[in-house]
């Protein structure tokens, strides 16, 4: 039994890793991420461009869209960058 949790997780984390293909980080700072859509602190960034209402580049535009169900456009905490 423990053993087929453990082969389920395992192949689960690989395919997370394998999908991820750098891409420019949401923030619009222009940096690129290792897969996630910010840079580590950028989701931050981000709230804080949008907080003082300046202008958003398109990237962030477009990660924002994925994200209209999500009120914080809460940034993946599991993800490493
Ligand atoms: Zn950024």
């Amino acid at each position: 039994m423990s053993r087929k949790t453990k082969k389920a997780r395992r192949s689960k984390t690989a395919a997370t890793k394998t999908n991820r293909e750098p891409k420019l980080c949401a923030c619009g700072c222009g940096a690129k991420t290792s897969g996630s859509d910010f840079r580590m602190g950028h989701d931050q960034r981000l709230r804080g461009l949008i907080k003082r209402g300046e202008t958003l580049k398109p990237e962030s535009v477009a990660f924002l869209a994925t994200r209209k169900s999500d009120p914080h456009y809460a940034a993946p905490k599991k993800v490493a960058v």
